[in-house]
């Protein structure tokens, strides 16, 4: 198992303090002074609307798998990985070389949608990933180089081939943020309003029972609409939802949901669109979400990974679906060489290394730890995931939640579970409904010396953060 900076892991209290400076090798000016310099005028002059930059006020100069070194010299283990994109920690060298490799070539880096043999490459390592089914009889369409733009290429896809429109959607969903994708996301609002159906959850049950039941009663509620022609739900023009919801509060879905999902979908013969941004290339413990399950669905939209750090989104879907005019959906940037070099070393790497398997032999393993910690503080309501996304919900144990059948959530403390877990060199981001959950979405190259010291950083920040909670006054309290 490769991947992890030799000697990152150091102590459970974290930050390794000066590592001599980061200069000389990433092309500017370093050091304390720098790093607040390069701060403020961010926040001067960039967007209100940026977002992890206000949660992580660091300034990456260097990095190398698991680990990031700021401009003041401070190092990090980066269990955010780029949003759960660097399946293989930062600057991997079978990545760094795949890039130099087209760079050296003399190979043009922009293409258009033209065949080139990278292009070539990559689709071919792809469809040796995809589920048997699909491949045998897939399309692939180059979108735009984000996850939103794949969101928004399979939705057109499947409104073209079907002639209807609305698409079925589930709460918690995101999708992404172009109009389509919010469309069809569970968190947005002042955007056109399609049916939002029941994702099981098994926490926070909908329907406040939990477990297999509630997931039956979710899927009964979902083919009830669909079979009842009074349901106010015109006949979809497809389904999308996630295997495992990330930025909703990493919530796998059952295995036996999502087969009737498919089965209900096929049934109805409504196109089932898997968006596997996040949980793809190993991420959950199989190389796609859906194989947990066996379904293969109609259409998949792939991004984050498959560019091995780099911008690059297809969608993937049946031939059936392929009745797309020429040019029906066309942009510049769909040609980018480095992230389709970058991507089919990676897709390479992870299948060749059997990086899936280990993500959830080591994330099932993790789990189990955070349980144990979980035991021992009332405030961790919840610890779920499947292979490496995993997350970690906060609640007020004192409190009265929905129903009274769990506990509220506590977005303040998961905040301040975050800043402990920065101060002590854990990078962490937060998830879920109210943003209340802390999502691990470490590199699948993560060795167990960087789990140990994962953990060991968590352990220490929750009981910090517990501890100054503990005390906090009424007002500063999640409502009641
Ligand atoms: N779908 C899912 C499941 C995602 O997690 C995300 C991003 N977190 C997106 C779509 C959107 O991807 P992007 O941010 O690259 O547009």
């Amino acid at each position: 198992m490769t991947g992890g900076a030799a000697g990152t892991t150091g102590g459970a209290t974290g930050t390794t303090g000066t590592t001599g400076g980061a200069t000389g090798t990433t092309g500017g000016a370093t050091g304390p002074g720098a790093h607040e310099g390069i701060l403020r005028r961010q926040t001067q002059r960039e967007s209100a609307a940026r977002t992890y930059a206000r949660s992580l006020p660091i300034v990456p100069v260097r990095a190398r798998g698991l680990t990031i070194e700021g401009a003041d010299g401070r190092r990090y283990l980066d269990c955010l990985s780029g949003a759960g994109t660097l399946a293989l920690g930062h600057n991997h060298p079978v990545v760094l070389e795949a890039i130099r490799k087209v760079l050296d070539s003399g190979a043009p880096l922009h293409v258009l949608d033209l065949a080139t043999p990278v292009k070539d490459a990559f689709t071919t390592e792809l469809f040796a990933t995809l589920p048997g089914e699909l491949a045998a009889d897939a399309r692939i369409q180059f979108c735009g180089p984000a996850g939103t733009d794949a969101v928004e290429a399979a939705l057109k896809l499947v409104r073209t081939a079907t002639g209807r429109h609305d698409v079925l959607s589930f709460t918690g969903a995101y999708h992404g943020m172009t109009a389509g994708a919010l469309d069809v996301s569970g968190g947005a609002t002042g955007v056109r309003a399609t049916a939002r159906l029941p994702y099981p959850h098994d926490y926070r049950c909908p329907f406040g029972i939990g477990g297999e039941r509630g997931a039956e009663i979710a899927a009964r509620w979902t083919e009830n609409l669909l079979d009842d022609p009074k349901s106010g739900v015109p006949d979809p023009a497809g389904m999308i939802l996630e295997p495992v919801q990330g930025e909703g509060g990493v919530i796998p879905a059952p295995d036996g949901w999502l087969r009737r999902m498919r089965a209900l979908t096929e049934a109805c013969s409504i196109p089932l669109i898997a968006d596997e941004v996040q949980t793809g290339v190993g991420r959950t413990g199989a190389f796609w979400g859906v194989e947990h399950s066996g379904i293969v669905p109609d259409v998949m939209v792939l991004s984050k990974a498959i560019g091995g750090s780099l911008p690059l989104a297809v969608v993937v879907y049946r031939s059936a679906l392929d009745a797309w005019e020429p040019g029906a959906h066309a942009g510049t940037f769909r040609g980018n060489q480095l992230a389709m070099a970058a991507g089919a070393a990676t897709l390479a790497y992870v299948r060749e290394n059997g990086l899936a398997e280990r993500a959830g032999l080591l994330g099932a393993r993790m789990l189990a730890q955070l349980q144990g910690l979980a035991a021992a503080h009332p405030c961790v309501g919840d610890v779920r995931g499947r292979g490496l996304m995993i997350g970690i919900e906060l609640v007020d144990p004192e409190g009265m939640g929905p129903g009274g059948l769990v506990p509220p959530p506590d977005p303040g403390l998961a905040d301040t579970v975050r800043r402990a877990c920065l101060d002590r060199g854990l990078i962490v981001e937060l998830g879920g409904r109210h943003n209340a959950v802390v999502r691990l979405l470490p590199p699948l190259t993560l060795t167990d010396e960087q789990a140990a010291a994962v953990l060991d950083r968590f352990a220490d920040a929750l009981a910090a953060a517990a501890q100054a909670h503990q005390n906090r006054p009424a007002a500063a309290r999640p409502p009641r």
